[in-house]
């Protein structure tokens, strides 16, 4: 409608020169785990960074991570390929395969369990379960010139962005970044691993409250773990507490400035591409909730890290299209929740996980135990693949029964109800419950049973040192993030209806003139022109 109304209103020439601004040097992808819709939208008054330049693009407050599984592996498996993860196969962090040849039947999803001796928790990092590609490999098949580099807090969300083929692929270890690189590492990262390494040795002092973070500092108790006055003082040697503070955005981030100066990223006349993956705030988030000091001075010190960054690439005049995504939201730790008007949120009933229902049922049906399994005591549930025929059904039935009664359980679904689900038809925050566990399900890879625990009941039965709060439910404070986009010279805007964040593929590639062919994604392309032209060609 829009093309035609241009075609009626303006000449040939005119309609060219408003829609055909030539493709950017640069495609800068920032996904910033577990930054919520809700989280953003409670700081943005007050960034003065980088996020407020994003803020001042073109905002979709209302993206959804719109399937069920509201994990980071398959979070960050949708935002540059434009596919759920239904269908690209990154249905959860890791999963349960009872059919594997190795005793560990755990599979991550960043791993290659085909490679000899490999674990779901020593593996080899690999896009293998990935089963789409990424925007990036789009771009490299398409012009063998484009250069992708992916650098990240996590190889999760490095691999799912950056796809299966990466120039440099980067991803913090625990101790240093590491990774792989076609052709020459860059030099950038022996330098920033010997950096890490002197800071991670010589301890940090905690950082100063600002004013605004002075009014969030209220301290509370999760279980055993005292939260909200925080302030990231870290002892020296102490390297697994570095992940946790914002030191670890903060090396990430610079890094990925310093590869793509080293490697000349947008310089060349094609479209390069730098993903970002900042996992600080997700640790922050897991480890002291989303609404104490710790998060304030975390998003902070994001917000100057990612202003240092587009400050780089200004100065070497690149003209770059930047997007800041989340894989997720997440929700506060239920103490604080319920000292702050919440007084609902709770735990989940230990007997609710896979192993303590599997041993239930099995005893009302004269079954062995184990008879259910799962990593997680909720979401994908697996059945024992000895029991087989009208035995299964018999056990399917009595597990849903038994989950339905349960007060903290919102819904359970089975491959024959997934399968009867039908595709939606109404944007995501409409969604039935069936519908978003559809969009993470695939056949032959995902549970015999899907459960879905109820709003603002955590997984998490016993809070600790670093697992205080979580996301992963199917509920909109884990599901709906923020989609930013910005371009010198692209006007902003704001459109408060809800939008997907397999959108931002399509939208990307318009812009870098690589049409998506429509029947390989789930997304569309969304128009960044506010005015009557448009940037999805
Ligand atoms: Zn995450």
């Amino acid at each position: 409608m829009v093309r035609f109304l241009l075609a009626l209103t303006l000449t040939p020439g005119a309609a060219l020169a408003q829609t055909a601004q030539p493709a950017p040097k640069l495609v800068v992808a920032i996904s910033v785990d577990q930054l919520s819709a809700d989280l953003f939208a409670q700081y943005r008054a007050h960034f003065t960074g980088g996020f407020k330049r994003m803020s001042e693009g073109v905002v979709f407050p209302n993206g959804y991570q719109s399937h069920s599984a509201t994990e980071t592996c398959p979070g960050h498996s949708t935002i540059l390929t434009g596919v759920r993860p239904a269908r690209n196969g990154i249905i959860a962090n890791s999963w349960i395969d009872l059919g594997a040849a190795r005793t560990d039947k755990t599979v991550y999803c960043a791993e290659d369990e085909r490679v000899a001796g490999s674990t779901s928790k020593a593996y080899m990092v690999s896009a293998y379960h990935l089963k789409v590609p990424t925007l990036g490999e789009r771009m490299k098949a398409a012009d063998p010139r484009v250069r992708v580099v992916a650098v990240a807090g996590k190889d999760r969300s490095a691999v799912m962005m950056g796809g299966h083929r990466v120039d440099q692929l980067w991803y913090w270890s625990g101790k240093s970044f590491e990774g792989s690189a076609i052709g020459t590492p860059a030099r950038a990262v022996t330098r920033a691993n010997a950096e890490t390494a002197a800071r991670i040795a010589r301890g940090d002092k905690p950082l100063p409250l600002s004013p605004l973070c002075a009014l969030r500092s209220q301290p509370m108790v999760a279980g055993t773990v005292a939260i909200g006055t925080g302030r990231f003082e870290r002892a020296a040697g102490d390297a697994r507490a570095f992940r946790y503070t914002p030191a670890l955005d903060e090396a990430t981030i610079a890094l990925a400035g310093d590869i793509a100066e080293e490697a000349r990223l947008g310089r060349g006349p094609q479209t390069d591409v730098l993903i970002v993956g900042a996992a600080g705030t997700d640790y922050i988030g897991h480890g002291f909730g989303n609404s104490g000091s710790e998060m304030c001075l975390q998003l902070q010190a994001l917000d100057s890290a990612l202003a240092t960054l587009f400050a780089r690439l200004d100065k070497a005049k690149i003209d770059y299209v930047a997007m800041l995504t989340s894989d997720h939201g997440g929700a506060d730790a239920s103490v604080r929740d319920n000292d702050r008007g919440l007084p609902g949120a709770e735990t989940i009933d230990p007997a609710l996980t896979p192993t303590k229902l599997g041993e239930a049922v099995a005893a009302e049906l004269g079954l062995p135990a184990p008879l259910l399994y799962g990593t997680d005591p909720a979401g994908d549930v697996y059945i024992d693949r000895a029991v087989t025929g009208p035995a299964r059904d018999k056990v399917i039935a009595r597990a849903k029964a038994r989950y339905l009664a349960h007060p903290q359980v919102a819904g359970v679904f089975s491959a024959a109800d997934i399968a009867a689900t039908p595709a939606p038809d109404l944007p995501p925050e409409n969604w039935t419950l069936a519908q978003r566990a559809r969009a993470s399900y695939a056949p032959g890879r995902s549970g015999d049973l899907i459960v879905l625990l109820k709003p603002y009941v955590t997984p998490i039965a016993a809070p600790g040192p670093g697992y205080v709060a979580t996301h992963g439910s199917a509920w909109d404070y884990d599901r709906r993030v923020p989609v930013l986009f910005w371009r010198r010279g692209l006007r902003g805007f704001e459109q408060p209806a809800s939008v997907e964040t397999v959108d931002i593929a399509p939208t990307l590639a318009a812009i870098v003139g690589f049409p998506l062919p429509a029947g390989e994604i789930d997304g569309v392309c969304r128009d960044l022109d506010a005015g009557a032209a448009t940037t999805c060609r």
